[in-house]
C-alpha cells in the first residue's frame, strides 16, 4: 500500500473524519471504529511507516510515550480495570492496516476476553528456540 492510499495517513491529514482524542506534531490517537472494547484506540506516528518492525527509534520513543499518557486517561475515562496495549505486526500477525499502529484496549473485569491461548514446550525445545534467537542477535 502507498502512502497516498493509505487510510491512516487520510486520517492523519484530516481527508477522511475520525474520533480524534490526542494529536500533536508526530502523534495522533483515534478511537478505533470497531472496538474490542469500550474506548479502544489507536495510537499511530503522522509519518508513514508500515510495520513496529520498520520503525526508527524516534518514531517508537514517541508511540510508546503517547501510548501510556492517552492509555492513563482512556482508563480513567472508561473507569476501566486494565489495559492491554498490542500490535500486530505482519499480516500473519493480524495486521490488516500497514500504517504502524498500537492498539491500546482497555479491559474491565467481567469482560471476558481471552487474548493469548498459551502452549507447552516439548522436553528441550525452549534451549532451542533461545539458541536460535541468539544466533541471529549475535549476527550483529
Ligand atoms: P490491525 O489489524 O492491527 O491492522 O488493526 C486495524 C484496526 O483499524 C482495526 O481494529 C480496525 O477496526 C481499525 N480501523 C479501520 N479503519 C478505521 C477507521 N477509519 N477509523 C478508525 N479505526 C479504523
Ligand atoms: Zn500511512
Amino acid at each position: 500500500m502507498t502512502e497516498t492510499e493509505c487510510i491512516f495517513c487520510k486520517i492523519v491529514a484530516g481527508e477522511i473524519p475520525s474520533a480524534k482524542i490526542y494529536e500533536d506534531e508526530d502523534v495522533v490517537a483515534f478511537l478505533d471504529i470497531n472496538p474490542t472494547t469500550r474506548g479502544h484506540t489507536l495510537v499511530v506516528p503522522k509519518r508513514h511507516v508500515a510495520t513496529f518492525l520498520e520503525a526508527d527509534d524516534e518514531t517508537i520513543e514517541k508511540l510508546i510515550k503517547v501510548s501510556r499518557d492517552v492509555g492513563k486517561a482512556i482508563v480513567k475515562a472508561m473507569n476501566a480495570d486494565g489495559l492491554n496495549i498490542g500490535i500486530n505486526n505482519g499480516k500473519a500477525a493480524g495486521q490488516i492496516i500497514f500504517h504502524l499502529h498500537f492498539h491500546l484496549i482497555p479491559r474491565y473485569a467481567n469482560d471476558g476476553l481471552k487474548c493469548w491461548p498459551q502452549g507447552k514446550y516439548e522436553e528441550g525445545e525452549i534451549e532451542k528456540v533461545k539458541e536460535e534467537i541468539l544466533k541471529v542477535m549475535q549476527e550483529k
